[in-house]
């Protein structure tokens, strides 16, 4: 059977391992089993949050409330913008998905990273657009400049903090590269780690609303999955200028986020503590992946979210370290298919870093 040709040259998504796979194929105990492959929040999400997602469990017949109103006030009040700034996707993949689809076509140009989120290039060829790339590993607005004065590009992809690396756009340094581009091309600024960079270091971190108030053509992303621990709910956002936002949902299929994501979404944002207390642990435990790294002479990449890369020396190799790792339960990212010889490791918690520690010990 043939199929639209434009989906040839897509590699599938290359998820993190899965607990239940390695249950299968390893025969671990689902107890002795370690997932910092995915950077999702050890600690989980907020205890208010389950309470309140109990008791949505007995209204379940119903059709989601389409008009998010509920989690759309929460996000506008966090935020400070209008409620139709606001677009929900489940996940913020699914926004960079509507984002893409709204945005560019056949022959359309985007802009991006050396080494970035994979889901960029699979959306944009999904819609036969061609990809350019920095040949930077770290975002250089100069690069970016240069690439979009010669390219043209329709939309421009800035993760920051970066994964899977982990560092960080300079934001006065974004600002200003932002200005320089023509209000026809979508900038899209994704901050799924946005939380940890603001805690780490404010001039790193950008205020979405300050972002939207200035530029017409930008479009901010976040989500829950990382810092409010809640990647099993799917819940993401969009925040932009109204004309934006009214575009996206033309893409928007109804009813795309459900009762149970939209409660315990809305719930997530009432309780900060919880999450800042997250960042704070996270960001004490990373100092003993960096002392590790050190003492090892492996190379780590700064990092301002809750993960970090450790660049393997050539003698090592990633992948053949994730292997070992995962037979002894302990999933990691191995990024080869990035065209790096390292790999990602969540941040979990202190028993869970103990673990890791103890079983790269003999292998690095
Ligand atoms: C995790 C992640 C996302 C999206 O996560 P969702 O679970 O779809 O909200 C987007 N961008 C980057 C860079 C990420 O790491």
């Amino acid at each position: 059977m043939t199929f639209n040709t434009a989906l040839e040259n897509i590699t599938t998504y290359e998820a993190g391992k899965p607990i239940e796979l390695v249950v299968r194929e390893y025969g671990i105990e689902k107890s002795d089993i370690v997932k910092l492959a995915s950077n999702e929040n050890p600690f989980g999400c907020s205890p208010k949050v389950k309470e309140a997602v109990r008791v949505i469990v007995d209204n379940m017949a119903l059709y989601p409330d389409d008009s998010m109103v509920k989690l759309k006030d929460a996000l506008s009040k966090k935020y400070g913008v209008n409620t139709n700034e606001l677009i929900i996707g489940a996940g913020s993949d699914q926004v960079i998905e509507f984002a893409i689809h709204a945005k560019a076509h056949t022959g359309s140009k985007v802009l991006m990273n050396s080494v970035t989120f994979a889901m960029y290039e699979i959306y944009a060829k999904q819609v036969g657009a061609n990809i350019i790339r920095t040949a930077s590993r770290e975002h250089t607005m100069d690069e970016f400049y240069a690439l979009y004065v010669e390219h043209k590009p329709s939309l421009i992809f800035l993760c920051t903090p970066n994964n899977p690396t982990g560092d960080a756009i300079y934001a006065e340094d974004m600002i200003a590269f932002i200005e320089k581009i023509d209000n026809d091309t979508l900038v899209i600024v994704d901050g799924a780690y946005m939380e940890y960079a603001r805690f780490k270091d404010p001039a790193y971190a950008v205020e979405p609303k300050e972002l939207i108030e200035r530029f017409e053509n930008v479009l901010f992303l976040g989500t829950f999955s990382k810092a409010y621990g809640l990647g099993g709910m799917r819940v993401g956002y969009g925040i932009a200028q109204a004309p934006i936002i009214k575009t996206l949902y033309k893409v928007r299929p109804p009813f795309n986020i459900t009762t149970l994501s939209l409660e315990a979404a809305s719930v997530a944002l009432e309780d900060e503590p919880f999450v800042q207390g997250c960042i704070a642990d996270n960001f004490n435990e990373m100092k003993r992946y960096e002392t590790f790294a050190k003492s090892k002479g492996i190379d780590c990449i700064e990092s301002y979210t809750n993960f970090i890369t450790l660049a393997l020396p050539e003698t090592k190799s990633s992948s053949q370290i994730a292997q070992e790792l995962l037979k002894k339960g302990m999933i990691i990212r191995d990024l080869s298919s990035y065209g790096l010889n390292a790999i990602r490791v969540t941040i979990g918690t202190s028993v869970q870093n103990d673990r890791f520690f103890t079983l790269i010990e003999p292998l690095v």
